[in-house]
């Protein structure tokens, strides 16, 4: 059995004990999250949260990408939300390669280039990208004012959050 075809029957016993289908659109707690896409992120867990409580936007790295504006934007200015949050986390896989190398790569295997995805964003860095994301929501000319970002390093091996000074 593939894993679809068994994570299709974990969601059959998950529907049948279903009670969450009255929640509101907006996010109950007005909280937007960018956070890393990786499989050690649980972030309802990490943040204590439930169904309906704040919108989760996730990619490789945590990264405040123009899709991840686009998310912000809409969360904000459609959904409500009042604070931003940006989790990156230890041991992520965009400290382990460089965006060049990887693109090499990636030509060599493929035999061709491709215009999308423009970058990787891998960083060597963890602390300075984090403050880089929030800089990138701060500046962005739509990011409202009133809202705090604040960005965060999840520690993998303790679950514990750090947070990192803009
Ligand atoms: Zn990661």
């Amino acid at each position: 059995m593939s894993i679809i075809d068994e994570v299709l029957k974990n969601n059959e016993a998950y529907a049948k004990g279903f009670t969450q289908g009255n929640l509101a659109m907006p996010p109950a707690k007005k909280l937007a999250v960018v956070a890393c896409m990786d499989a050690r992120l649980v972030v309802s867990k990490i943040l204590g949260t439930k169904e309906g409580d704040a919108h989760v936007i996730r990619n490789a790295g945590g990264i405040v990408t123009e899709d991840a504006l686009r998310s912000l934007v809409i969360s904000h200015y459609l959904q409500g939300t009042q604070e931003f949050m940006i989790i990156n986390h230890t041991d992520c896989g965009m400290l382990t390669f460089k965006d060049d190398d990887l693109r090499g790569r990636l030509q060599k295997e493929t035999g061709t280039d491709a215009v999308e995805p423009g970058r990787f964003f891998a960083f060597p860095d963890l602390e300075a990208n984090v403050r880089q994301q929030i800089q990138k929501v701060k500046s962005h000319p739509w990011s409202p004012k009133k809202v705090p970002v604040r960005g965060f390093i999840y520690d993998v091996k303790t679950g514990r959050l750090r947070e990192v000074a803009a």
